[in-house]
């Protein structure tokens, strides 16, 4: 190890928070951690690579926030709650200082979320390389009351958090392809406080760690998602042998988004735009007033958008009753 990384692991340990069940920190071979007793531990992780998950002009913070961010929404999708996390850092060999400037400001964004989540940094590895952000976490959950991708059941409703289709929308407003060629319909004084609204879902997402937790035990099955409403719910309908047919007019839209644009061109990005981060779950019937009476506890906002069904695949149906397909060929693979 060069003095510089040994320099950049004393920076890092210097402000990472600890914890209780932390018995050995950042610092030696290996960390040593308790796990409550009876519970199963929860572990995910997540790469984020200059070039492919953020591109050159991300801020350093926006990129530490989201690192953390994408991983723990993989934990609040199993119903577990985030206790330690690693980080594995590849940084380019530039200037030591402007390597000390990316990480300061990597752990801005870093640990805010972290200690939000009260999320301990116990280790982790730096090393020289192409920029690229490596995260796990670990959590708890009760035996037995993980969300699954694999219990999904016929009858089931169609839940997910928050709104759909922000982050895609911000997406298509930097010129990424593939939403970058629909029309922007924003004329209003408001479009820039608006584009503002849907950068800072893409650029910070907000894990629903709360709301995984009180789903836990309640709903049946469970995903984020990362990459696009039918691709993600196609996961669980696939894992679970059932379909799932989706309410076009039932998506849950943010004034930003419904300002900016309406049709196919809001329905692309609500379907199959990734990056939004809130979960889709399915809910037994009678489960329903159980789920949204501790979602509500919680202070999370929840729109019903479909059901399960036995007939393979993920269908939309329109208000009018009609099935809808993607506009563009390009699209058909995410259905
Ligand atoms: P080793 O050679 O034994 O793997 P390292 O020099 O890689 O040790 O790391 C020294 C200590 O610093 C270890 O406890 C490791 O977990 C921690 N560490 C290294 N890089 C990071 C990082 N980016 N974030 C948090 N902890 C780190
Ligand atoms: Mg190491």
């Amino acid at each position: 190890m060069s003095a510089a990384e040994f320099d950049l692991i004393a920076r890092i340990r210097a402000r990472a928070a600890t914890r209780g069940d932390v018995v050995l920190g950042i610092g030696d071979d290996a960390a040593l951690l308790q796990p409550p007793p009876g519970r199963q531990l929860a572990v995910a992780t997540d790469t984020l690579n200059r070039g492919v998950h953020f591109g050159d002009d991300a801020a350093a913070a926006d990129i530490g926030w989201k690192a953390l961010a994408v991983n723990l929404s993989d934990l609040a999708a199993m119903g577990a709650e985030p206790a330690w996390c690693t980080l594995s850092l590849s940084l380019p060999d530039e200037g030591g200082e402007s390597r000390q400037t990316f990480v300061d400001g990597f752990l801005d964004g870093f640990l805010e979320l972290a200690a939000q989540h009260r999320v301990a940094l116990v280790g982790g590895d730096t090393t020289r390389g192409p920029l690229s952000v490596c995260v796990t976490v670990i959590g708890f959950v009760e035996p037995g009351w993980a969300l699954r991708r694999d219990a999904a059941q016929v009858g089931d409703e169609i839940w997910v958090t928050g709104t759909l289709g922000d982050a895609a929308a911000a997406l298509a407003l930097a010129g990424v392809a593939p939403y970058c060629d629909h029309e922007v319909r924003n004329n209003s004084g408001d479009a820039q406080t608006d584009a503002a609204r849907l950068f800072e879902r893409l650029h910070r997402p907000t894990p629903r760690v709360v709301a995984g937790r009180a789903l836990r035990g309640l709903a049946r099955a469970g995903i984020d998602i990362s990459d696009g409403l039918l691709a993600d719910l196609g996961h669980v309908c696939a894992a679970s042998n059932v379909g799932a047919c989706i309410e076009a007019g039932q998506l849950p839209t943010s004034h930003a988004l419904a300002a900016a644009r309406d049709g196919d061109s809001r329905r692309v990005l609500q379907l199959t735009g990734g990056d939004d981060y809130e979960l889709c779950f399915t809910v037994a019937p009678r489960q329903r007033a159980s789920v949204l009476q501790a979602l509500s506890a919680s202070g999370t906002l929840v729109q019903m958008i479909g059901h399960i069904e036995a007939q393979p695949g993920v269908r939309v149906r329109l208000p009018d009753g009609s099935a809808w397909t993607p506009p563009r060929n390009g699209y058909q693979h995410f259905g």
